[in-house]
């Protein structure tokens, strides 16, 4: 199966097993938005509570808040949304698609690095011990002709960034032979610029200069609360405010399931810092944020830094961290050393002094800014998609099992009488009970114990507890787990700390 393949195979699962929904699909859904069933929004929640007590509860100096997602006008004038936050975008006039302009270079240079990492791949198997790859990419004609041609179109799409050139843009599609995937024309508009953000009327007057705009990351609602937080938590600096909350943006988007959505959410935290000090904290929150990743255990080569090469206009350093999705290494979180630009915007703006005073120095400065930015559903993705696994068993038959980390998993236990007599569903009954307070579970007498342990592996259920005719004498139940499939025998009173060893968020925080 190709990874494209894979996707779709996923996105399927997702919906099968109440993970996640197209969103109004009775109506045939809405592009780029998606609900969370009963099982998506317990795996979202989990994700939210491990990062929001990873930042809250670990961190003395780091507190939370909950700002709403209308905001005044003012914000976002601020902020740099109004004048520019855009997206270059192109319509191929036969399809009537949209795309944007950026993105169709992005991957045709990917399909340029794709074809050099194929002829490599060939090498390697030619060669076998022999091989020396950087050798290889030097010397072999076929990738340096790839390689030509991806530095020239590299080059040119950088330049065309750098200095906002529209024409530029539309001049490389053309020149690359760049194609709608629709249509499979290069009849395109011109590239024109966009603004992401959703707007709606403040007030019922109709009046057009009453616009709210629907926040389009959550970060604005911490820079306005700054004062009032820092003032009445007696927050010294260097400290964070932290928040997890919905963002909306226009985006134009193409199959990319939850990766890329119009109504969205965020986990950002805002460090503040004294000026000069703000790349030692940058350093500092690259390192931390890896490890929350790595602690999952979804395998540290799945994640790699990515050094912006253009930085903001407001930043003075910037990086993601990207994920290996199953559509390649895509930004998962974004890491930004934001200098003073939000609050001294905000200052000049609203008029109100936004300062710190430092009572050891006796300086007032406006502090610097760390950010830490991850989308809440591209975690829940990375999550889903390397959790999705077809194992061939031993019988011949395969499973598909979703190695969720155990913490996060959407339920934590199965509780399965092996009949629905005998006492055994009594018995059940009672380990429920002495596990709900724990733990998210289900209760599951319908099928064969086989069928019932499909049903939760396709949803990731850590462990699947069976109640037997021994039970009845020995009060023994036997415990299977989702990963090695291996069965042990445990008393009901040990069951509660079996468990909790493996699935407790407490025992992730403590990796950290
Ligand atoms: P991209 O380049 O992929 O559009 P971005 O650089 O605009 O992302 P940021 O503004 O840095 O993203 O937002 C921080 C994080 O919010 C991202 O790393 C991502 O996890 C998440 N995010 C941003 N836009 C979306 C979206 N449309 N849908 C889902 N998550 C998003």
């Amino acid at each position: 199966m190709t990874q494209e393949e894979l996707f779709k195979v996923l996105v399927a699962h997702c919906k099968e097993y109440g993970f996640i929904f197209p969103s109004s699909e009775i109506y045939d859904g809405l592009a780029a938005v998606y609900d969370y069933g009963q099982m998506g929004v317990q795996l979202k929640n989990n994700i939210k509570e491990y990062w929001w007590e990873a930042m809250t509860r670990l961190n003395e100096n780091i507190v939370g808040i909950d700002s709403c997602i209308f905001m005044h006008p003012k914000t976002w004038v601020a902020s740099g949304h109004v004048a520019a936050f855009n997206d270059p975008l192109i319509d191929n006039k036969d399809s009537k698609k949209r795309y944007r302009a950026d993105v169709l270079i992005e991957d045709y240079l990917a399909k340029i690095e794709e074809k050099m990492d194929k002829e490599v791949a060939k090498g390697r198997k030619r060669f076998g011990e022999a091989f020396n790859e950087e050798q290889f990419r030097a010397t072999n004609p076929n990738v340096l002709r790839e390689k030509a041609k991806y530095d020239e179109v590299h080059a040119r799409y950088k330049a065309a960034e750098d200095t906002n050139n529209l024409a530029e843009y539309k001049q490389i599609i053309l020149d690359c032979g760049i194609v709608d995937p629709i249509s499979g024309t290069a009849n395109w508009t011109d590239v024109r610029q966009f603004n992401l953000m959703f707007s709606t009327q403040g007030s019922n007057t109709g009046n057009q200069d009453d616009v709210l705009y629907l926040r389009p990351e959550t970060a604005q609602g911490i820079f306005v609360e700054y004062l009032n937080v820092q003032k009445t938590g007696r927050m010294k600096i260097p400290f964070g405010i932290a928040q997890i909350g919905k963002a909306f943006r226009n985006e134009i988007v193409a199959r990319q399931f939850i990766f890329r959505m119009k109504e969205f959410e965020q986990m950002e935290m805002e460090f503040f810092v004294k000026p000069g000090t703000e790349m030692e904290w940058f350093a500092a929150w690259k390192e931390n944020r890896m490890k929350w990743h790595v602690a999952l255990g979804m395998g540290a080569e799945n994640y790699r830094f990515h050094d912006h090469e253009k930085l903001a206009h407001y930043a003075n350093a910037a990086t993601d961290i990207e994920f290996n999705f199953p559509f390649g290494f895509k930004e998962l979180e974004g890491i930004h050393s934001r200098t003073d630009f939000d609050l001294g915007n905000h200052q000049r703006l609203s008029g109100k002094k936004i300062q710190f005073f430092d009572p050891e120095t006796g300086e007032s400065y406006v502090p610097y800014c760390v950010e830490t930015s991850i989308g809440v559903d591209r975690m829940t993705l990375a999550v889903l998609s390397h959790a999705y696994t077809v194992e061939q068993l031993e019988n011949g038959e395969s499973r598909v099992v979703m190695k969720i980390p155990a913490p996060l998993a959407p339920i934590k236990v199965a509780v399965m009488p092996l009949v629905k007599k005998d006492g055994l569903p009594e018995i059940a009954q009672k380990v429920v009970d002495e596990l709900k307070y724990d733990f998210s579970y289900q209760y599951d007498e319908k099928d064969s114990i086989g069928k019932r342990y499909r049903r939760q592996d396709a949803i990731g259920t850590p462990f699947c507890v069976t109640i037997d005719h021994d039970t009845v004498n020995d009060g023994c139940v036997t415990v299977r787990d989702r990963d090695t499939m291996t069965q042990e025998r445990v008393k009901i009173e040990d069951l509660r700390d079996m468990i909790a060893k493996k699935v407790s968020l407490a025992n992730l925080l403590r990796k950290l």
